[in-house]
């Protein structure tokens, strides 16, 4: 994040839902809640949340946070002295009560400086019990200006003595066209923002992500190529076998097919055939859905779906 994004990050946040607006607020004022916990599903912002919060809390501006004071910048790079960050390292799937034990030394020795002190727990639920038992003294005995922020995923895998001792904030999935704004925001193009913040979940860690997974692009250049562009009855076998090799990803291919689906709708077509092969599509997503919920095998629902499909543009040309 760089420093200038910070006031725009947080307009973000504060589009998202109101109770970050006023969350926001909260730590500008200095009257933050001794311990906070940001809940949500993986790259929803929970991290860049923090910073923000953090630089509100920080700030030595009259609006803040601005992002562009001398604190504030620090803040952002993770070197203000009284900003400590404890993060698991790179494929370390747990925090061991050792860890906790010498974050709660460097605790009481930490060279902080005078004013409010910040620190960010990330992903606490990958701390093991006994590690979160270990940090409990420190979040249940603060000091009046020592403030917590924890990150998580999976509350049910946070102790319930540290939950009860936090205030809890979730971070909503984001809605699409928020995304496909920032994404654009982001410099990605108009059509990529808008595919990838459909599939992504409400997730923009998950859309930068799909970004640069080629195997994302070459599904949906095999879905483009075997549905969407499906004319006759004569290319059924190749669309059929193309499909069946994207078995692994087939919640990601209903939903593209979804999301073309829904775009060709968006387009107001001024021809009745475009808008009943976006209505086509739409039924035959939902049949498959219907198919998989009962089980029935990949290949199967994409043949159903494809021939489906053909019925449909026949009747249409009749
Ligand atoms: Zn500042």
């Amino acid at each position: 994040m760089s420093n200038q994004a910070t006031a725009l990050l947080a307009a973000y946040f504060e589009t998202l839902s109101p109770s970050l607006t006023a969350l926001i607020q909260l730590y500008s004022a200095h009257k933050a809640p001794h311990a906070l916990m940001l809940s949500g599903q993986f790259g929803v912002g929970k991290r860049t949340l923090a910073s923000i919060l953090a630089q509100a809390l920080l700030c030595e501006a009259e609006g803040k946070p601005c992002g562009i004071c001398k604190s504030c910048k620090r803040a952002v790079e993770q070197t203000h002295s009284n900003f400590l960050v404890v993060k698991t390292m790179d494929k370390q799937r747990s925090v061991k009560v050792e860890q906790a034990r010498a974050l709660q030394n460097s605790l009481s020795t930490y060279p902080f400086l005078t004013g409010p002190r910040v620190v960010l727990l990330e992903q606490i639920d990958v701390f093991t019990p006994q590690a979160q038992n270990a940090l409990l003294k420190s979040i249940e005995e603060p000091d009046a200006n020592t403030f917590f922020l924890l990150t998580c995923e999976n509350e049910q895998a946070v102790l319930t003595t540290i939950r009860s001792r936090c205030q809890i904030q979730r971070i909503p999935p984001w809605p699409t066209p928020l995304l496909e704004k920032l994404l654009i925001e982001k410099k990605l193009p108009g059509h990529e923002a808008r595919t990838l913040s459909v599939l992504s979940g409400g997730s923009p860690a998950n859309a930068l992500n799909m970004r640069n997974d080629q195997q994302f692009w070459d599904m949906k250049e095999l879905v483009d190529e075997a549905v969407l562009s499906l004319d006759s009855i004569s290319s059924f076998p190749h669309s059929s076998s193309s499909l069946k090799n994207l078995r692994d990803q087939s919640l990601m291919v209903l939903d593209y097919i979804e999301n073309a689906a829904m775009r060709l709708i968006d387009e107001k077509p001024t021809n009745d055939s475009a808008t009943f092969k976006a209505r086509s599509l739409l039924e035959g997503v939902l049949t498959a859905r219907k198919h998989q919920a009962s089980n029935l095998s990949w290949q199967a629902i994409c043949d159903y779906l494809l021939l489906q499909i053909l019925e449909d543009q026949t009747l249409c040309q009749m």
